[in-house]
């Protein structure tokens, strides 16, 4: 279960003062989707940021299985991230590396010996069907199957959580659709997901539940139909 408690966000420079996230709290439990929808401008990539730890929000907390992240120190901080899978709206994958190495880059860095990491990205790879790739570069891909490739890298550390920053909203809608049914399939009792979007067809599709963030709080949140009927 992630917990999210009055995380604020605020941007200074010279000229102007900006509180892009203004006490946002959530509860995402495991096995279930969540997602965040707003326009923009509403926080959503300050959210993410903050959610994947690559941004130190100004205060607040977030609280994955008791641990707070918001207090990991700089040197704890890598493990403290390997706890959210980021999956990026465009892969951001590295182009010299094959596909296989991208997804096995993670563990890579986590210092997991060659052959395991290999064997764990082959297996991620064949989940998110793309086995056949696997000795590719990224450029011979499709924008869906770059994604496919973010989505293995993002579960490569076995993250307690997995975090989508707008997804889908690079793809045609076909592809849209395959990326959503890979969230759906990548369901487990022990993950939670979450979907940052400004895209209500895609919370609509694969959400349980659904938090509408503007100028930086969440003004509704509850389950997806509920939420929706009262939008
Ligand atoms: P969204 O992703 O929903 O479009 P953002 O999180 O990008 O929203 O932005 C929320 C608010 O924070 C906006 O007013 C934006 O101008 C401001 N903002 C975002 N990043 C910065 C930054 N690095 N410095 C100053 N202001 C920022
Ligand atoms: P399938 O039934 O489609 O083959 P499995 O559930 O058997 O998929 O999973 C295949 C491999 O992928 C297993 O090693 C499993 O641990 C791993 N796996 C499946 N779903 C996830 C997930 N959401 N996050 C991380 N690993 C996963």
């Amino acid at each position: 279960m992630i917990t999210v408690t009055d995380l604020v966000k605020e941007y200074r420079t010279k000229r102007r003062f900006v509180r892009a996230l203004d006490g946002v709290s959530l509860t995402v439990p495991q096995g279930t989707i969540h997602g965040i929808i707003g326009h923009s401008g509403a926080g959503k990539s300050t959210l993410v940021r903050c959610l994947a730890m690559l941004d130190r929000p100004t205060s607040g907390s977030i609280v994955i299985q008791d641990q707070d992240l918001t207090k990991a120190t700089d040197a704890n901080l890598r493990r403290a991230r390997r706890r959210i899978g980021l999956v990026f709206q465009h892969a951001n994958l590295f182009d010299s590396r094959t596909v296989v190495s991208n997804v096995a880059y993670p563990l890579e860095i986590a210092g997991e010996p060659k052959a395991q990491r290999m064997e764990r990205a082959r297996e991620l790879l064949s989940l998110v069907g793309l086995s056949d790739a696997a000795e590719v570069y990224p450029s011979q891909l499709s924008g869906g199957m770059r994604q496919r490739v973010g989505i293995a890298r993002a579960l490569a550390v076995d993250p307690d959580v997995l975090l989508f920053d707008e997804p889908t909203s690079a793809l045609d809608p076909r592809t849209t659709d395959e990326i959503l049914e890979l969230i759906l399939k990548l369901r487990r009792p022990d993950l939670a997901t979450i979907v940052i979007t400004h895209e209500m067809h895609v919370v609509k599709k694969i959400c349980d539940s659904v938090s509408l963030l503007e100028h930086g709080s969440i003004v509704e949140s509850g389950p997806l139909t509920e939420v929706v009927s009262r939008l």
